[in-house]
């Protein structure tokens, strides 16, 4: 067994007794949700793959999305005209936050909160809904290298309780943000939270954004190299809710995290990392994800800017 594996184990051992973080149920489907469901991923951009735990049970995606559809929504538009549209700069706010919406340009500060999210979302190109929709589970097989599906319940579940992100899309509406065709936008934007996918499958997806956009399993492309760096970037600044300025002092790597529990994150040129733990913080990160992340950061020196040559076991 590497030195890797063993380490992946005393973690998944030492932090799965925490019973500390809650289910999110604001979406009644999530609530069903195990708290005790525990899972570590490793893959690395040559290919390698390290499971410990609950690797392989699937749950639905939510906010991890959001970074891949900003990709796909930068294929579609590019840098400039996707920059008009929503921001860059980090809130400070919970995702879900409307309060910004309503001053200054009314333009959705990043695409990792939920009203930047929505109005990248209603970007995407097709030739109507069900070419849309096709066009991200396509974009989400890229990443996974298999197909993947939509959860109904959580679909159904959010779109009959996602009040909150209705009354965003309304207000951009209102501000001329985004397209009259709220309804189908923001359906869309449920349906890729429904994605279903495993801690494994979010491991794979972050190597992929290690390895260069190039999927390192199945070796196919899943977004253009020149956008990387991009999703790379509205990770490290907004990825983890309002504790994203945390997450970069101690942790230090580009990421992205869900109300459903899963974390992913990258190691630029080496791997991709998630955790699966349902219970989360009053932030909306999953507790068990933080505790990992940070023990997995300091163990291998992950932080883009720790300058010391430390142990790097990605560097095998
Ligand atoms: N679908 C969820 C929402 O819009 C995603 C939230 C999240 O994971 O942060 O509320």
């Amino acid at each position: 067994m590497t030195q890797l594996q063993i380490f992946l184990e005393k973690l998944h051992h030492t932090y799965g007794i925490t019973d500390a973080g809650q289910v999110a149920d604001y979406i009644p489907e999530l609530s069903k949700a195990n708290p005790d469901w525990f899972g570590i991923s490793v893959v690395t951009t040559d290919g390698q793959v390290f499971n410990i735990g609950d690797t392989a049970k699937n749950f639905t995606i939510q906010s991890i999305s959001k970074v891949f559809a900003y990709g796909l929504a930068l294929e579609d538009h590019g840098r400039e005209v996707l920059f008009e549209k929503v921001g860059v700069e980090p809130t400070g706010d919970p995702f879900n936050s409307i309060i910004r919406l309503d001053e200054g340009s009314h333009r959705p500060y990043n695409p990792m909160i939920n009203a930047g999210a929505i109005a990248t979302t209603s970007l995407l190109k097709g030739d109507g809904p069900t070419d849309k929709l096709n066009r991200l589970l396509k974009m989400f097989e890229h990443y996974t290298g298999h197909e993947v599906f939509i959860d109904m319940p959580t679909f159904i579940s959010e779109r009959a309780t996602g009040h909150r992100n209705r009354a965003m899309a309304h207000l951009m509406l209102n501000f001329g943000m985004i397209d009259k065709d709220i309804d189908a936008a923001l359906d869309l934007y449920f349906q890729q939270c429904a994605v279903m996918v495993n801690c494994c499958d979010l491991a794979t997806m972050a190597a992929t954004l290690a390895n260069h956009g190039t999927n390192p399993i199945t070796q196919v492309r899943a977004v253009s190299e020149d956008y990387v760096r991009d999703l790379l970037s509205v990770m490290y600044t907004c990825g983890m809710y309002n504790r994203a300025g945390e997450w970069a002092y101690r942790v230090g790597i580009p990421a992205k995290s869900g109300v459903s529990g899963g974390i992913l994150a990258v190691v630029p040129g080496k791997a991709g990392i998630a955790t699966f733990s349902p219970p989360i913080d009053d932030n909306g990160n999953s507790v068990r994800g933080l505790r990992v992340f940070e023990a997995l950061s300091k163990q291998y020196n992950l932080h883009m800017f720790d300058l010391s040559m430390g142990r790097c076991i990605f560097c095998i």
